[in-house]
């Protein structure tokens, strides 16, 4: 439908010519926020300029795999400078309380957050903002997806014919609030050991290819499960800013060259 006239405002506030991508997943845990900070890293690499909100705002955990745990310091008593690392800047509810310390806030703060996100933080010039989504389809997921019509979305799914069919409710939700599917990423797509050369397919296969049929889009990459991928997200080093050769910092490479 229509955005109404707050959702409207918040698109507009950013540079018109700004690409605004959700990263988006039917449950948590399957690599959506690995997905975000490796994607912008990859963008970053073929020479764009990106940022990153972290709208997940219950699970917040890009500070962490972007390596900066810093608070964002205020430029004025309105608008707040992001915080930086690997030459991106990005903000998260992280970012303004203790990791430990639980956020408990209901709906309408959430969403409120969210808006502080995109209009009060000084982003700059941007090519892509990609935005770290809640999971699922709940009430924070589609108010989010409510105050961000007309934004394009990559899908992110285990190989797991469960997982895929979960993840397929988002692309129902997507067509409600005009949100385009720009293609699916399938994360943990198989495991490379390293004592043979065969690809170990620990979560089955095909759940990407037909989570993508079902949404009339593509598989824009295959990550494979690695334990380079996880400690790189655990150091603030997301794999593609210091392990450009890896298969999977390739994989996310040939995604971002598709958004
Ligand atoms: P989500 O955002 O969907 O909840 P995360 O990105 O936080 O998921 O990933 C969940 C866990 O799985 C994290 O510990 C992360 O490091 C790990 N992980 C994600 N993708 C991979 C991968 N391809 N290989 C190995 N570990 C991964």
């Amino acid at each position: 439908g229509e955005p109404h006239g707050e959702a409207r405002k918040s698109t507009m506030a950013l540079a018109s010519k700004t690409t605004i991508i959700g990263v988006a997943s039917g449950k948590g845990g399957v690599g959506k926020s690995t997905t975000t900070v490796n994607l912008a890293v990859a963008l970053k690499k073929l020479g764009y300029s990106v940022g990153i909100i972290d709208a997940d705002i219950y699970g917040f955990s890009i500070p962490r795999m972007m390596g900066n745990m810093s608070r964002p310091q205020a430029l004025d008593d309105q608008m707040l400078l992001p915080v930086w690392a690997h030459d991106i800047p990005f903000i998260s509810a992280g970012s303004l309380v203790n990791e430990d310390q639980a956020i408990i806030w209901r709906g309408p703060m959430l969403g409120k957050m969210i808006e502080q996100f995109l209009l009060n933080v000084q982003w700059g010039k941007l090519d892509y903002l990609l935005i770290d989504l809640p999971p699922g389809t709940g009430d924070v997921a589609l108010s989010v997806a409510q105050m961000l019509p007309n934004t394009d979305l990559v899908l992110v799914t285990t190989p797991q014919a469960a997982a895929a069919q979960v993840a397929s409710r988002v692309g129902s939700m997507a067509a409600k609030t005009n949100q385009r599917i720009l293609g699916v990423i399938e994360n943990m797509a198989y495991f490379l050991c390293d004592q043979c050369e065969k690809k170990h397919f620990i979560f089955g296969k095909g759940g990407g290819q037909a989570l993508a049929a079902n949404l009339g889009c593509e598989v824009i990459a295959e990550i494979p499960l690695t334990a380079d991928v996880r400690l790189g997200s655990d150091v603030g080093d997301p794999i593609v800013a210091d392990k450009e050769d890896h298969p999977a910092a390739q994989a996310y490479l040939q995604a971002a060259r598709k958004l």
